[in-house]
């Protein structure tokens, strides 16, 4: 199964990608995550897009979607994946159906996470992330079990640089002028599915269970 997760900044994408890689054994693939571990180990992609995440804008395509199809050509994604954060922009999407159709294939679902700015900013500001295994959590919603210590691999946890609420504005206004389209390009597709995402975090996911017709 190929899907898409498609949703604001802080929408849920992650969180949400992650219990459906489990559930469906397939790999989450995060183009954030991608960037900010090439970020700490200070690779010259990371150098690259370092300085447009600090902005909250968005790195360049050129940079972006090339990094993007290497990763769905190995091996480990033979059998589908849950994409999180990749496409963001319509040049995107399109290099994205192009190279699957030339694979002879395509997505299976776009799911758009919705939730309203309104929420966005607490959600941004009380999340807390793992940069080792990119694990999130939410100091009021989902805290982890030992105050500022990822549950999953021990380190600690970190409040993002560009999760503070200047950033958050911007990549707010990003998302809407560029990511925002993405919804109506995969409704034409046939392959758009909707979910509530302002309902609890288990709400969200067997929501999105239902509509993938899974269960
Ligand atoms: P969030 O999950 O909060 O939306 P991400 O971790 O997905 O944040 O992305 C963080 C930043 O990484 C983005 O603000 C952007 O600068 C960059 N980025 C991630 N994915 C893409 C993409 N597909 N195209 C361009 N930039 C991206
Ligand atoms: P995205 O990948 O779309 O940027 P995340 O999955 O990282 O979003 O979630 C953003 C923040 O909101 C995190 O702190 C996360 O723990 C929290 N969060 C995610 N889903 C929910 C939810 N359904 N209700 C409340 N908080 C949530
Ligand atoms: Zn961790």
């Amino acid at each position: 199964m190929k899907l898409i997760m498609l949703g604001a900044p802080g929408a849920g994408k992650g969180t949400q990608a992650k219990k459906i890689a489990e559930k469906y054994q397939i790999p989450h693939i995060s183009t954030g995550d991608i960037f900010r571990a090439n970020i700490k180990g200070q690779t010259e992609l990371g150098m690259k897009a370092k300085s447009f995440m600090d902005q909250g804008m968005l790195v360049p395509d050129e940079i972006t979607i090339g990094m993007l199809l290497d990763r769905i050509h190995e091996a480990d994604c033979a059998g589908g994946y849950v994409l999180d954060g990749f496409p963001r922009t319509i040049p995107q999407a399109e290099s994205l159906t192009k190279a699957l159709a030339e694979m002879g294939t395509g997505i299976d679902y776009a799911i758009n996470v919705d939730v309203p700015d309104d929420n966005i900013v607490s959600r941004m500001s009380g999340r807390r992330a793992c940069l080792n295994c990119g694990a999130t959590y939410h100091v009021a919603f989902n805290p982890p079990k030992t105050e500022n210590v990822c549950n999953t691999c021990g380190q600690s946890l970190v409040l993002r640089d560009d999760d503070k609420p200047e950033t958050v504005k911007k990549r707010l206004d990003v998302y809407h002028q560029q990511t925002q389209p993405l919804i109506d390009y995969y409704k034409k597709a046939g392959v758009l599915k909707e979910v509530d995402g302002t309902q609890n975090m288990e709400d969200v996911f067997q929501s999105i269970i239902k509509v993938l017709g899974a269960e």
